[in-house]
């Protein structure tokens, strides 16, 4: 059985899938049972997300998606020529 020393060292390879099956399974058993390193590795997995989607960056006021969005339909709006043709 792991001890939560041994969880707390080995979670972010968890959250990499960096283990082998066995290792995740015992991993996981622990978490099971063990609420402290439950909720430790739930916050290391949002602050991993968070890190990842670069919400600690400035965002635009009006969300990168629109923005996004337009540039698609500037490149890939309706009036593209169809290669197929
Ligand atoms: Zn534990």
């Amino acid at each position: 059985m792991l001890s939560c020393r041994e969880v707390t060292e080995q979670a972010s390879d968890y959250l990499d899938q960096a283990m082998p099956f066995w290792a995740r399974l015992m991993f996981r058993l622990h978490l099971g049972m063990c609420r402290h390193c439950q909720e430790l590795v739930r916050q290391l997995e949002l602050t991993t997300a968070a890190l990842g989607s670069g919400a600690f960056a400035p965002a635009p006021t009006d969300g990168p998606d629109d923005a996004l969005l337009a540039a698609f339909q500037t490149e890939f709006g309706p009036d593209r020529p169809d290669p197929d043709h």
